[in-house]
């Protein structure tokens, strides 16, 4: 193991959206600074963090200037070059390393790795022409579920074809992009698992969740996942052997899909915090803000344990944002808002989190009920 960051030390974070500014938080608790790399002027992550570079995250000058500042670095989303992170890695450690880093930006690359690991995912096939695709078509059915390998995220890059027919305008939305077909998985339910792998190799896992979404962006997050022991203790497994076969160190966030047969089958991994562990700030002696710290810092991971259930509902975008008032006047919702200037549809600006006691989540009503004004916005998104 190597010697933990010394207390006063600067953690780096390439990044500057909310899952920066809420580990930026969990850091200064431990007695570290953060610095930020950006390339917004104004953003979550620089207003809670004692310094910022601001500039393009492939210009290697900036990325010099960032590193002279820090004395290790993470990052806090995917859309990062690999290159400039290997670039980082040159002059500071980097956690997790850029090869993670590049397993996760590229979905072929990402199933391929999970499949070579011995996991399962849904069938899928890698698309370089239009003929692939009809052949590919053939090949898993229909519906399928054609995805851009690359900076996909909140359903950008994908699109459902359901007919024959559906495939020309399909081919012409994606290509010429890297692409996937995918088959398509009538789920019973999303989950997700959060692993921390520390520099010792000691490794912890949050309960696994449950994720519904709305027009393709989380809503919501139940936490524990309302499934059977067993799915819940197979999605831990797989979290677990993701993280050793990454030789991860930080945090690994695994989405998956519980079929109706209750098969569990990895849909993507993300080598950082996750919107659906924000729920662990309320519920959890350690959130992964600080199990993600604590990795990258050399310090050592403590149990991932849930004093609580709890239900994450995300605030997004300016209808839910206007409810701010009423939220912070409800007791019990515990309000977290991103301090982002502009609320564009669809961008994520805050969320909230309501607790229960352990094994009393309740049912839909009862979640409508206990999400105060946001409650009535649940719709097609309820359990
Ligand atoms: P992704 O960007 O791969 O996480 O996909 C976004 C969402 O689209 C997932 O959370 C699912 O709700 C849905 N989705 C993705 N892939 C499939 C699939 N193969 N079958 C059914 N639904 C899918």
């Amino acid at each position: 193991m190597t010697a933990a960051l010394p207390f006063g030390a600067t953690i780096g974070i390439v990044g500057g959206g909310q899952l920066g500014r809420m580990s930026a938080m969990a850091a200064a608790r431990l007695g570290y600074r953060c610095h930020i790399l950006t390339p917004e002027a104004e953003c979550p992550a620089s207003q809670v963090s004692a310094g910022t570079t601001i500039g393009a995250y492939d210009d290697f000058a900036t990325l010099r200037a960032f590193a002279a500042h820090v004395d290790v670095v993470t990052f806090e989303f995917e859309n990062v070059s690999a290159a400039g992170l290997d670039l980082l890695a040159a002059l500071r450690p980097v956690y997790p390393s850029p090869s993670v880093l590049r397993i996760s930006q590229d979905r072929a690359a990402e199933k391929g790795f999970i499949n070579g690991a011995g996991l399962p995912t849904v069938a899928w096939m890698q698309v370089d022409s239009r003929e692939e695709l009809d052949r590919a078509v053939g090949l898993l059915g229909l519906p399928a579920v054609l995805k851009t390998t690359r900076l996909g995220y909140d359903g950008r890059g994908q699109t459902t074809l359901r007919r024959p027919d559906d495939l020309d305008a399909a081919w012409e939305r994606l290509a010429p992009k890297p692409l996937i077909l995918e088959a398509f998985i009538d789920f019973a339910c999303e989950i997700s698992v959060i692993v921390a792998r520390g520099t010792d190799g000691s490794v912890v896992t949050f309960d696994a969740v449950e994720n519904r979404h709305h027009n393709h962006i989380l809503d919501l997050t139940l936490a524990p996942a309302q499934t059977t022991q067993e799915i819940l203790e197979a999605a831990r497994s797989i979290a677990t052997e993701l993280a050793v076969a990454t030789n991860l160190v930080g945090l690994l966030a695994v989405e998956m899909f519980v079929d109706r047969d209750g098969q569990v089958k990895v849909n993507e991994i993300a080598p950082r915090p996750h919107n659906s562990g924000h729920w662990t700030i309320d519920a959890c002696p350690v959130s992964q803000f600080e199990m993600h710290i604590r990795a990258v810092a050399g310090l050592p991971l403590p149990p991932a344990r849930r004093h609580a259930d709890a239900v994450m509902k995300n605030l997004i975008g300016p209808d839910d944002l206007a409810l701010w008032p009423e939220i912070v006047a409800t007791p019990g919702l515990i309000p977290h808002h991103y301090g982002k200037a502009e609320a564009r549809p669809g961008r994520k600006m805050g969320h909230v989190t309501r607790l229960f006691a352990r094994g009393s989540l309740p049912g839909v009503f009862g979640i409508e009920a206990a999400l105060g004004p946001l409650g009535v916005r649940l719709g097609g998104s309820a359990p």
